[in-house]
Order: structure tokens, then sequence, then C-alpha cells
């Protein structure tokens, strides 16, 4: 049995660990932030692919992660469901260029001002606290572990690492053209919306969960503050108005921030090293998700696992 070191514990490091698990490798996890922690918590998270490129390889990872987020939503426990939703256009619009990755899509024929075009169709939306949760238990129910530990390199004395550290391969793998893409939402009290909607400029999208409503968004270049803004969320509840009149008048329970790792492409690809032991070190580099890295996650994490190989 091969000894896999994930580095990352957000969506992607669990994804791939609990794969790689299931491949029959003992797979570890060493993360600074663990699940709850991470930019993956804050996430909506609306399978949608957002940000990410190249876009072929993200329409065939998106399709992939879509019918397993499909399958994981028949057991309530995982967080994931199916949700009906309308993403709308102020102006006409083709298909988007991940239509492969869905099953159906239909046009929409009437909306209300400024939209002119939109489309509807199902998709997995996932309750990212519950489903972290459900994804470590997995893991460590089987026997692998997950360990607070901030690193200043990647790992050097394990026979395969899986570098899965988001933004934090700028610092870990020295790759200075992952940057952070801001994203501040809003969570308001549920007041019985059952679809999700979405305006790609602003970006707008209102995402319902069981016990709230998720609000966004921004999505600033090269921002590194957590802090939320007042008068950037007040420009949000504004936005989502448009589309949802009754976001206006909802409760806000809390303010969120989480800086997508953005790339000008997912980096996942194979690299081998001399190891601290004198031999070679194979480092498989799976970052660089953008807004996108539940959306992709299954994809990659089956990907990454043909790379790693056999146990
Ligand atoms: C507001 C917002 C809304 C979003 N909505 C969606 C959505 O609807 N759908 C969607 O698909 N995506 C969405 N995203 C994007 C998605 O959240 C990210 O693409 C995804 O979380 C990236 O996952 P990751 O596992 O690569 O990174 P992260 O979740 O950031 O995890 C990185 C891990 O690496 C660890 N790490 C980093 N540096 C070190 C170090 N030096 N030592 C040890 N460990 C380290 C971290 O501690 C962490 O555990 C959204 C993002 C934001 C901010």
């Amino acid at each position: 049995m091969a000894r896999v070191i994930v580095v990352g514990a957000g969506v992607v490091g669990l994804s791939c660990a609990l794969r790689l698990q299931q491949a029959g490798h003992r797979v570890d996890v060493l993360a600074r932030d663990l699940p709850l922690e991470t930019t993956s918590a804050v996430a909506a998270a609306i399978w949608y692919p957002y940000r990410a490129f190249p876009y072929e390889r993200v329409t065939a990872w998106s399709g992939t992660t879509y019918h397993e987020l499909e399958r994981l939503a028949a057991d309530p426990d995982t967080g994931v469901r199916m949700v009906e939703g309308t993403e709308l256009h102020r102006r006409r619009t083709s298909d988007p260029w991940w239509r492969a990755a869905v099953p159906t899509l239909t046009r929409v024929t009437a909306m209300p001002p400024p939209y002119v075009d939109g489309w509807s169709f199902r998709t997995p939306v996932v309750e990212m606290p519950v489903y972290l949760r459900w994804l470590s238990k997995a893991l460590v129910g089987a026997g692998g572990s997950i360990t607070r530990m901030a690193l200043n390199g990647l790992p050097d004395r394990a026979e395969v690492v899986v570098n899965a550290s988001g933004l934090g391969s700028r610092l870990i793998a020295g790759d200075p053209s992952v940057m952070p893409v801001r994203g501040q939402v809003l969570y308001v009290e549920q007041f019985g919306l059952d679809r999700w909607w979405l305006d790609a400029e602003g970006p707008t999208y209102i995402v319902p969960r069981s016990h709230d409503v998720v609000v966004g968004g921004t999505d600033e270049e090269g921002e590194w503050s957590r802090t939320p803004d007042a008068h950037t969320a007040a420009q949000i509840l504004e936005r989502a108005a448009v589309l949802v009149p009754e976001v206006a008048r909802a409760r806000v329970l809390r303010h969120k921030v989480g800086l997508r790792p953005a790339r000008p492409q997912v980096r996942l690809e194979e690299e081998r090293r001399p190891s601290g032991t004198g031999g070679v070190e194979r480092v498989v580099h799976c970052y660089g998700h953008g807004g996108a890295g539940i959306t992709l996650s299954w994809g990659c994490a089956d990907e990454v696992v043909s790379l790693v190989g056999p146990a």
C-alpha cells in the first residue's frame, strides 16, 4: 500500500484524499486550515463552472462532478441536493461554453426586465459545512487522517505528495500565477426560497440552503482582505433584490469573505523532483480551481488518482 500525503483540506484536497483511499492508498492529509476554516467552507455552493480554465478540461471535470454530486444527493447526510434554478442575462447570449456538462438546459422565454435571455437547469447545490464534515468523516472513518500543519514547502520525504493547497501554492509550490479573487457573501434567513438564481454580471447569485440563503457576490481580482465590507454588502443586496425582491426584506444572519484560488489554468499535473531521502519524489499538483472548486472536485480527483497510479 503506497502512502500518499495530501496537502490541503478544502474540497479539492478532501475529494482527492477520499478517491485515493478508495483506490487502496493510505492517505494522510496535512493542512494549515481544517475543512470548516477553508475557502471551500465559504462557497455558496452551486455546481457551476466559473472562472476556471482551460474550458475543455473544465467542461470534462465538471461533467464528471455533476454526475457524482447527483449520486451523492440521494443521501441527505451529504448536504448535497439537486435544485432547479435560472441564470438570467441582460443581452442575448449563446449557449454556455460548458453546455456539454449538464444533461438538460432549457431556454427561458418569459423574464422580468432588465433581462432578455436566460436558461434554467437542475444542478447540485452543496451545503458546504455539512458536505466538508461528511467528506472528512468518510476519510477518517476508513483509516485516513487530517492533521493541522502549516508548511513552508511541500513535504519532501513522502513517496507521493498531492498538492491541493489552493492559494497556498503561491508559497509552497512557489507559483506566483495563483492569485486571489475575493468573494464576499451574506447569509440571510430562509424566506421560503426553493430555487437558485444567477445573474453572471455582477456577479449576483441567490442560493437556497436548508436553514438560510446565500446571497452573493463579488469577484475582486488580486484582493487579499478577508474582512467583509459593509458598503459591498449593501450593493450585493441591492443587486440580488433585482433577481428576487424578497431578499431586500430578509434578515441578514452573517457576512463572509473567501479568496478564490484563481490561475490562468488549473494546474493538474505530475512533477518529479529529488526527495529529502536521496530518491525521487512524485508530486501531483491539483490547484488553481478559481470559482469552481466544488464543480470540478470529483473530475479532478479521478484524474489525480490516475496520475498517482495503482496502490
Ligand atoms: C464567495 C465564494 C463563493 C463560491 N461559490 C462557489 C460555487 O458556488 N461553486 C463552486 O464550485 N465554487 C465556488 N467557489 C470557489 C471554491 O470555493 C474554490 O474554488 C474552492 O474552495 C477551492 O478549493 P481548494 O480545496 O482548492 O482550496 P481551499 O478551500 O482554499 O483549501 C486549501 C487548503 O490548503 C491548505 N493550505 C494552504 N497553504 C498551506 C500551507 N502553507 N500549509 C498547509 N496547508 C496549506 C489550506 O489550509 C486549506 O486546507 C466560491 C468561492 C467563494 C469565495
